[in-house]
């Protein structure tokens, strides 16, 4: 039964990504000894089952970043590692305040038959292992190398898998990258993030919120976008799961044709205290 409420892509030799229907993602490496296991979702369905599906190697558990959607199904595992500056982002996204208020805005939203509310929002919260910039994890003929990669959030990793030339870029590489969160870094700190990764090898970008891939070039359409941003170009914009404290202000700005679907469009979601520097 919880087999089927993930949906299960293979993306490249050793590389599944595992689809939660509340639509974000995570991302199984194999190697010959462990497997590495980016992300966990939101903990609504049985990601451990899916999982020993694929494989019975022993699993290593990595977060992109702390938000609720990418944490959140860490209770099936002993222990998680995350970036340093995530660490509180992480801990504030696993109470028990913002469970209930993420399960309250998705009730609509069909969940497993045995899926309990309680259990969710009372769910215990697995210890988190601080991780820095050039971390590699080595699965056994296969190294996962951390990229820090602050912007949607301070403590925002990629992974890169050189093997394949597969980036895993979370919610950093997506054609619309939020950035309007009081956790999010300026503008042109997303900027440095993106030329980053745009100097590494790799063709294609596993990103969290997509099923498909992406090529390399959605870097320099994001790069360019982000220079570009205009706030008189921009239009307000509001997301109806997400507290309307928290993304007051929150602007869209947008190149390429639309609907989002279309492959040369890209946007920015922001505010204006994000065109100003980050204070370091
Ligand atoms: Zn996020």
């Amino acid at each position: 039964m919880s087999k089927e409420y993930f949906i299960v892509n293979k993306i490249d030799n050793g590389i599944f990504h595992i689809f939660d229907p509340a639509q974000v993602g995570c991302t199984l490496i194999l190697g010959k000894e462990k497997a590495l296991l980016f992300d966990t979702c939101y903990g609504i369905g049985d990601l451990k089952t899916t999982i020993r599906t694929i494989t019975d190697l022993p699993i290593t558990v990595v977060n992109s970043h702390g938000h609720i959607d990418h944490i959140g199904g860490n209770w099936q595992f002993d222990e998680a590692y995350i970036h340093s500056d995530d660490l509180s982002l992480a801990q504030q996204h696993s109470s028990q305040q913002i469970r209930k208020q993420f399960i309250t805005s998705f009730k609509e939203q069909s969940v497993p038959p045995n899926f309990s509310v309680d259990k969710f929002i009372e769910r215990e919260i697995m210890p988190l292992l601080p991780i820095k910039d050039g971390h590699i994890f080595d699965l056994g003929q296969r190294q996962l190398q951390v990229i820090h990669t602050p912007g949607h959030s301070q403590g925002c990793i990629s992974l890169l898998d050189k093997k394949t030339g597969t980036l895993l870029s979370a919610d950093i590489v997506m054609p619309m990258v939020w950035m309007f969160f009081p956790e999010s870094t300026s503008i042109k700190t997303l900027v440095n993030s993106l030329r980053k990764l745009k100097d590494l090898s790799f063709d294609k970008i596993v990103s969290s919120h997509f099923q498909n891939t992406f090529p390399k070039n959605l870097i320099d359409k994001l790069i360019l976008c982000a220079n570009n941003i205009d706030v008189n170009k921009s239009k307000s914009y509001s997301i109806p799961f997400i507290d309307q404290e928290i993304q007051k202000g929150a602007l869209i700005y947008a190149e390429g044709r639309e609907p989002v679907v279309s492959s040369d469009y890209v946007a920015i979601i922001f505010n204006e205290s994000k065109l100003q520097e980050d204070r370091t």
